[in-house]
């Protein structure tokens, strides 16, 4: 772990509880231009850490601060994301630059510092989000190449088991994916974070029956 230092954070507000851990992509052309911008004040951005290509991890902001990534968002009604949240940058070019796979060596740091910051902080499965969950009309990230799945089987997120045989209505749907904790106000907008973050292989905005199975089976398990 490098430290690099950002200034760009202050306290938490309404208590330093962390209850939220919220995945990104860097979207930019390159892991050196990310740091610089992560830890230039005048960009008014931060993360907690950043995650190189090559597993390199910096550490830019102290876990007891507020860092700056998460911006206007919600989940199960928290507004405040930053506040109760530690914020994980991971190069990648993203969806602008030439989205692609994470390496290998990247994803192993991300999972140790991911398990490391879950048990430290009893961050629930459910709260272990990527940043496009928080703000679906705004953002891709980190996209449907993040293996959620693999984070999952560590304990880091929520992954379906399996699924059942009922269907649902889109309303019940949509009442399963703000009980999940997203805002739904932007219907095609909040499907398709869900379908980037749990239904990666087809993504359409719509619902449709996996979907909607999928949904059931992550929300009896909030409930179990
Ligand atoms: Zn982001």
């Amino acid at each position: 772990m490098i430290k690099s230092p950002s200034s760009n954070f202050n306290d938490r507000r309404g208590g330093d509880h962390i209850s939220l851990l919220i995945m990104h992509y860097t979207g930019m052309q390159s892991g050196e231009a990310a740091l610089e911008r992560l830890i230039d004040p005048a960009s008014e951005v931060s993360a907690h850490y950043l995650v190189m290509e090559d597993g390199t991890v910096h550490q830019l902001v102290a876990d007891e601060k507020r860092a700056w990534h998460a911006g206007v968002g919600s989940w199960q009604g928290e507004t405040d994301i930053n506040s109760r949240s530690i914020g994980i940058e991971i190069v990648n070019p993203g969806h602008e630059f030439g989205y692609r796979a994470f390496p290998a060596a990247q994803m192993v740091a991300v999972k140790e510092l991911s398990v490391g910051l879950v048990q430290k902080y009893g961050v629930e499965p459910i709260n272990v989000i990527g940043h496009s969950d928080i703000a679906p009309i705004r953002k891709q990230d980190p996209g449907e190449l993040f293996d959620w799945k693999a984070l999952s089987c560590l304990g880091v997120g929520l992954w379906p088991s399996s699924l059942t045989d009922t269907d649902c209505s889109d309303d019940a749907f949509l009442q399963a994916l703000s009980e999940i904790g997203y805002d739904v106000t932007d219907t095609a907008a909040v499907i398709t974070a869900f379908q980037r973050h749990w239904r990666p292989d087809l993504i359409t905005g719509q619902s449709d029956e996996e979907c909607r199975k999928i949904a059931l089976s992550l929300k009896s398990q909030l409930s179990a």
